[in-house]
């Protein structure tokens, strides 16, 4: 048996499309969408993901503000830069990119973001609303996990889903989203002893772990919908995911592949949270 593909490249270009449509009718409202990026420092893969998410915002109409701080940008100054992009009428979302030079608190950097605008979802307050099933953000990766799982039609009702990774970006929001799609949930992390035990139990595996190969056909119960958060490089410095595709994808019913599966799809869904953040904006203006 050959796992279905879950392509991510194809669902987020048809969610950027939709994106791009409603962007148009707010234009034509008078509101542009806008996302300002905060780059702090020239780390390689920050930069790389920054100008990706630049990109997209101009792929769909919206308006992008990218600024770049040196590495040894003052704690303060970044937080007043903050500021006023909260106060900033034209910017909807802001995003600072992680991780931060190291004299940087990042918790106090989030804490410094307008709920409203935080379309990561990192905020305390957006976590609290995720948590308590309040309406609100929710964090990109994950949502972008549900959502393919929504396009293969894998209804999470009723299935055991196991995450492997407990992190407050993906592991944990990623828990909560199943949940809340009425999954029984089991969290795996580096302390669960018999990880193999666990995954074999999982109709739905996720994995958000950062290990190359770390998920081997053995640990995969037969027809399971296996979704591959990882991102690595192997020796080559290609990029894989942390599962054992070519192995995986014979038990699977359901595969992701890496690159091409959630990483597209996280990307998809910050511009869903900006276009939402605009939205709510425009909504609170006119009321
Ligand atoms: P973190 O390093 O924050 O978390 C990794 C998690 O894996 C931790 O909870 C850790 O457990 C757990 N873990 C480590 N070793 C084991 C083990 N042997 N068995 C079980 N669990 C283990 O990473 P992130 O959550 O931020 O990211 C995870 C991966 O996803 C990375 O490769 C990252 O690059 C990728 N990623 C991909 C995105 C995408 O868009 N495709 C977006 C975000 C992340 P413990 O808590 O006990 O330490």
């Amino acid at each position: 048996m050959t796992a279905q593909l879950m392509d991510g490249n194809a669902l987020a270009a048809q969610i950027r499309s939709e994106v791009a449509a409603r962007v148009l009718t707010l234009k034509n409202s008078g509101v542009q969408p806008g996302l300002a990026v905060i780059l702090v420092g020239d780390d390689p893969a920050s930069q790389v993901y920054v100008k990706h998410k630049v990109a997209d915002c101009e792929s769909v109409g919206m308006r992008s503000v990218l600024d770049r701080l040196p590495a040894d940008t003052p704690q303060p100054a970044l937080l007043a830069r903050i500021r006023a992009l909260n106060a900033d009428p034209a910017v909807h979302g802001i995003l600072v990119q992680l991780p931060l030079p190291p004299h940087i608190d990042a918790n106090q950097v989030i804490a410094t973001l307008s709920p409203a605008k935080d379309v990561d979802c990192f905020h305390v307050a957006n976590v609290g609303a995720l948590m308590a099933g309040l309406p609100g953000f929710k964090p990109c990766t994950p949502h972008g996990c549900m959502r393919l799982l929504q396009a293969a039609g894998v209804d999470p009702r009723g299935k055991h889903a196991v995450v492997v990774g407990r992190s407050n970006i993906v592991g944990k929001p990623m828990a909560m989203l199943l949940l809340q799609a009425n999954a029984t949930v089991t969290i795996c992390h580096s302390a669960t002893p018999d990880l193999g035990a666990m995954t074999r139990q999982a109709d739905i595996l996720v994995a958000a772990v950062g290990r190359r190969n770390m998920i081997t056909a053995d640990m995969v119960k037969p027809g399971a919908a296996v979704i591959d958060v990882g991102m690595n490089r192997n020796e080559a410095g290609k990029l894989c995911g942390d599962v054992d595709f070519a192995a995986v994808k014979e038990v699977a019913g359901w595969i992701t592949p890496v690159p091409g599966g959630v990483g597209p799809m996280t990307r998809a869904m910050l511009l869903v949270n900006t276009l939402q953040a605009a939205q709510a904006g425009a909504a609170a203006t006119t009321t």
